[in-house]
């Protein structure tokens, strides 16, 4: 199965191929300040999995993650994890915005306070404990999820 998306003036587009590796929502201080948002909910994905075209920027805001964004309208794109591992495609830019579905929330340590969550999903207040898909993916001995 293969989901595209892309930014608001679609210099970027994206493809994505096959099944995502978690989908999440990160609470995070950091995401909400990449997102310029409350929180990120993104599907992660195996860096093989993606195609990325356009002018896509780059922006670490992590010894870990570099943040994409398009260079030309700053739509924010998604996190990318320089080890090589996984990147994280923002749920709202696919063509199908409904395509993924989040399972949980991280970070909800840093969750602001005002916005109410009332649909049920685990709630880590950091990141949550490895699951055994990433486990075992190559190369994925990197230190686990951790605050980018
Ligand atoms: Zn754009
Ligand atoms: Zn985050």
């Amino acid at each position: 199965m293969i989901h595209e998306g892309g930014c608001l003036c679609g210099a970027v587009r994206f493809r994505a191929e096959g099944t995502p590796l978690n989908v999440r929502v990160c609470h995070c201080r950091t995401c909400q300040k990449a997102l310029g948002a409350p929180f990120f909910a993104r599907a992660l994905f195996d860096q093989r999995a993606l195609t990325l075209d356009g002018p896509v920027g780059r922006y670490p805001s992590s010894a870990a993650l570099e943040r994409l964004f398009c260079q030309r309208c700053g739509t924010r794109i998604g996190a990318w994890r320089v080890n090589g591992t996984a990147a994280g495609l923002a749920l709202a830019l696919f063509d199908d915005p409904t395509a993924f579905t989040p399972t949980e929330h991280i970070w909800a340590s840093d969750k602001i306070a005002w916005l109410a969550l009332d649909d049920g999903l685990p709630q880590h207040l950091e990141g949550p404990p490895m699951p055994a898909g990433e486990m075992s993916a190559p190369a994925s001995n990197a230190p686990p999820l951790r605050r980018d």
